[in-house]
C-alpha cells in the first residue's frame, strides 16, 4: 500500500531518520520541501543565489531515495519578501523571488523537482507588501504553466473568498486550478472541490477522517519541519501513516486510500508513483 506525505522537510534534527521512523510506520513516498534561505544561512543578494539551495537540497532528496520513494518541491517562500525587503526594499526583492523562481522552474524541467513552491504571506503586512506578494504568486503560476508543473502555496489561512482570488490567478496564468495545491489545508473537502484547488490536509485532530467523510479529493501532509528547536512540529513524521491506519480500523478500505496517496499525487503532479 502506497502511503504518501505530501509536505515535509528536512533540517537540523532527525534529519534521515525522521524518514526511517516514516518508513518503518508505513510510509513509502514523501515529498519534500526545502525551507526558507535562512535555514541554510544564505542571504540571497539575487536570484541565482537560490542555486545554492536548490542545489543542496535537491542532493539530499537524492539521498533520501535511498529510504523511501522522496520527490523534490523546491520553495521561494512568501516570507523571503519580508526578509529580503528589510536590506533591498520591496521591489529588488520581489526581483530577486521571481528569478529564483524561474531557476526553480528550470531544476523542474530537468526533472530534479516535481514542483515548485510560491504563496503569500500568513501574517499582516502592508498593502504595497501584500499587492507585491500577489504578483510574485501569478509569476509563479505563469512558471508552473509554462513547465506544467504543480504550485504547492503557502498562505493565509483558508477562507473561500482568499482562495477564490488566487484561483482567479491561476486562470490569469492559464494553470489548472488543481494543479495549485493548498498545503496546510483544514478538511474543507467541499470548498476545495468547489473552487478547484488541490487541498493538502495537515493530518492534525481529525482532519483525516473529516476530510474523508466528504469525499476523496485531498493529499494528506504533516509539515514535518525537522527543527532541533521544535521536535517533533507540526506534525511527527509517522503521523500519515498513522492517520491512514485510523481510516482503515474505522471501515474506509484501500481503494479511498489508493486515490488519497497514489491517484491524486499522480494526477496533480504529473507524475507515475
Ligand atoms: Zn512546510
Amino acid at each position: 500500500m502506497i502511503i504518501t506525505d505530501n509536505h515535509m522537510h528536512l533540517y537540523n534534527h532527525l534529519r534521515f531518520k525522521a524518514l526511517k521512523q516514516f518508513k518503518d510506520a508505513g510510509g513509502t513516498h514523501v515529498f519534500l520541501v526545502s525551507l526558507l534561505s535562512t535555514h541554510y544561512n544564505i542571504f540571497p543578494r539575487d536570484g541565482r543565489d537560490f542555486k545554492q539551495i536548490f542545489e543542496e537540497h535537491v542532493k539530499m532528496v537524492k539521498k533520501a531515495n535511498e529510504i523511501v520513494k522522496a520527490y523534490a518541491i523546491l520553495a521561494v517562500h512568501p516570507a523571503e519578501l519580508t526578509i529580503l525587503a528589510r536590506k533591498f526594499g520591496v521591489d529588488k526583492s520581489a526581483e530577486i523571488m521571481k528569478k529564483a523562481l524561474e531557476i526553480a522552474g528550470k531544476y523542474v524541467e530537468e526533472g530534479k523537482a516535481v514542483a515548485i513552491k510560491s504563496g503569500r504571506p500568513h501574517y499582516d503586512v502592508s498593502d504595497y507588501v501584500w499587492k507585491t506578494s500577489n504578483e510574485i504568486l501569478l509569476y509563479a503560476f505563469e512558471i508552473a504553466k509554462d513547465v506544467g508543473c504543480a504550485v504547492q502555496i503557502h498562505t493565509e489561512s483558508f477562507s473561500k473568498e482568499g482562495m477564490l482570488e488566487i484561483a482567479n490567478l491561476a486562470d490569469k496564468a492559464g494553470l489548472k486550478r488543481e494543479k495549485v495545491i493548498k498545503h496546510f489545508a483544514p478538511p474543507a473537502i467541499r470548498e476545495f472541490e468547489e473552487i478547484g484547488i488541490f487541498p493538502s490536509v495537515i493530518a492534525m485532530g481529525d482532519n483525516v477522517v473529516k476530510s474523508a467523510q466528504q469525499g476523496d479529493r485531498f493529499l494528506i501532509e504533516t509539515d514535518y519541519i525537522d527543527d532541533k528547536t521544535r521536535p517533533g512540529s507540526v506534525l511527527g513524521p509517522k503521523t500519515v501513516p498513522r492517520k491512514i491506519r485510523e481510516l482503515l480500523e474505522r471501515g474506509y478500505d484501500e481503494d479511498l486510500i489508493n486515490i488519497i496517496c497514489k491517484e491524486n499525487v499522480e494526477k496533480v503532479y504529473g507524475i507515475i508513483l
